[in-house]
């Protein structure tokens, strides 16, 4: 919410009257003390909205970024999969899977950085 003269303004949430023990719902100030100006009741419905359009925008953007990572991962293992195949029965011969399932997670995460990184 902004004030035309002087710019920001701060929401004070619903409350209580101490004066008069009446409810009050929320509202703005402007944050220059002696400014007497309030937003119209039209003006704030307007305001709230494009907030709450915002915040869920973000929630959107948020849940693509993380699906992407997701996406990114899979890819990841997925290759480094396929690229330690070929070496997988040397660590069978040797008994040693653990160190197989190392080398096939070291590798993702290297998978994993250079596609996040854009192929670089
Ligand atoms: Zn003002």
């Amino acid at each position: 919410m902004q004030c035309p003269k002087h710019g920001t303004m701060r929401s004070i949430p619903a409350g209580v009257s101490k004066k008069t023990g009446k409810p009050y719902p929320a509202f703005y100030v402007c944050t220059e003390e002696s400014c007497t100006y309030r937003p119209e009741k039209s003006e704030v419905n307007k305001f709230e909205k494009n907030l709450d359009q915002e915040i869920v925008q973000e929630r959107i953007d948020k849940r693509i970024g993380e699906k992407d990572t997701h996406i990114a991962r899979a890819v990841a293992l997925n290759d480094a999969t396929a690229l330690l195949a070929p070496n997988a029965m040397h660590y069978v011969a040797l008994n040693s899977l653990d160190a197989l399932r190392d080398e096939v997670l070291k590798t993702a995460d290297r998978f994993y950085t250079w596609l996040t990184n854009g192929g670089k």
